[in-house]
C-alpha cells in the first residue's frame, strides 16, 4: 500500500532511473508536453515520470502518452493551514515581491512543494527532476551518476548568482526517510520559504553539489549575460519567470527561444543541429 497522497503511477517502472516533472494545471501540462518530446529525442532509456495532481484533466495529460511517460497521480503535501496561508500566491508575492521578472497568473507557489514527492518514488535509484517549463536539448543521462543533491546555479544576472541554486533541475535519491525528514523541516511553526521549494532545498542540502550552468541555462541569460550563452554546451534550457506559451512583456527579447520551444511543442521544425543556432549576439534578435 502506498502512503496517502504518494505518487500512484499508471504502470510499472521499466528503468531504475527516471526523469520527473510536475504538472498541477493545464498550462504546465502544455509545458510538460514539449519537455517530454525533447527528452525522448535525446534517446534516453530512462523512465519519464509526470507527477500530476487533481488540477489537471485527462485530456490535458493524454498527449503525453505519445512519449511513453509514466503518469503518477499524487496529492499536494499535507502541510498545515498556517503554512498554506503563508505560501499562498498573494501573501508570498506581498512578503517577497518578484522584482526581476513576472510570474504568470497560473503559477501557484504552494504547488511547487509537490516536487518533494519524488523522494517517495523508491522504485528509482536516482531521479532527475526537471521543471515543466524547460527543454532538454542534449542527452542528460550522465546526471544519473551524480550524487544527491546536485543542482545548477541560479544564474541570470551576475556573477553573484553562482552562490545559489535553481531548483528547476536537480538530482535526487528517493528515500521515504528523507521525505519524512523533509516534511518535518518544511512545515515548522512560523517558517516562510520565500522562493518555495528552491529556498527549502538549498537549506535542506547546504552542501549541494554544483552542476554546470549549462545543465539548467535560464532564458534571461540570453539578454542579461549573452557572453555566457553557448549553444554547443547547453543541455537544458529553462524558461524561468515568463513562459514561452504566454503572451508576455519580454517575448520580443527572447523570440528565438520561444520559437525553439514551439518547435518542440509541435514537433515541427526542430533544428537538426542545436550547436549551429545563432547566439544572442548574432542573427535577428538581440543585436
Ligand atoms: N508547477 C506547477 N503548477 C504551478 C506552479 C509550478 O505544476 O502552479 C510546477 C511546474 O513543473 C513548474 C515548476 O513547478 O515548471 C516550478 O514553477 P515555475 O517553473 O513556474 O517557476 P520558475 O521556473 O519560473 O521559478
Ligand atoms: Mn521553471
Amino acid at each position: 500500500m502506498l502512503p496517502e497522497g504518494a505518487p500512484a503511477a499508471d504502470h510499472a517502472p521499466v528503468s531504475t532511473h527516471a526523469y520527473a516533472t510536475l504538472v498541477t494545471n493545464a498550462d504546465y501540462a502544455l509545458g510538460a508536453r514539449a519537455l517530454c518530446r525533447s527528452l525522448r529525442l535525446t534517446g534516453t532509456q530512462a523512465d519519464i515520470v509526470v507527477l500530476h495532481t487533481g488540477g489537471v484533466s485527462g485530456p490535458d495529460l493524454e498527449p503525453m502518452h505519445e512519449f511513453g511517460v509514466r503518469l503518477a497521480r499524487c496529492d499536494l503535501l499535507p502541510t498545515s493551514a498556517a503554512f498554506n496561508a503563508a505560501h499562498g500566491r498573494d501573501r508570498l508575492h506581498g512578503a517577497a515581491p518578484f522584482t526581476k521578472g513576472e510570474k504568470p497568473a497560473f503559477h501557484t507557489p504552494l504547488d511547487n512543494f509537490v516536487k518533494l514527492r519524488l523522494w517517495q518514488m523508491e522504485e528509482y535509484e536516482r531521479v532527475v527532476f526537471i521543471d515543466a517549463d524547460a527543454l532538454v536539448l542534449r542527452n542528460l543521462d550522465i546526471l544519473f551518476q551524480y550524487p544527491e543533491f546536485s543542482a545548477a546555479p541560479n544564474v541570470y544576472e551576475s556573477l553573484g548568482d553562482f552562490t545559489r541554486l535553481n531548483s528547476g533541475v536537480f538530482v535526487a535519491k528517493p528515500s521515504a526517510a528523507t521525505f519524512a525528514a523533509m516534511l518535518a523541516r518544511l512545515d515548522a511553526p512560523g517558517v516562510f520559504w520565500r522562493r518555495t521549494d528552491q529556498t527549502f532545498l538549498q537549506s535542506f542540502f547546504p552542501g549541494w553539489h554544483g552542476l554546470p550552468v549549462y545543465c539548467n541555462l535560464l532564458q534571461y541569460v540570453w539578454f542579461n549575460l549573452p557572453d555566457l550563452w553557448d549553444w554547443a554546451s547547453v543541455r537544458v534550457l529553462h524558461y524561468q519567470y515568463e513562459k514561452p506559451w504566454q503572451d508576455h512583456a519580454k517575448a520580443d527579447q527572447v523570440r528565438p527561444l520561444i520559437d525553439l520551444w514551439r518547435a518542440y511543442l509541435t514537433g515541427e521544425n526542430i533544428p537538426p543541429d542545436i550547436a549551429a543556432l545563432p547566439g544572442p549576439k548574432e542573427g535577428a534578435c538581440g543585436s
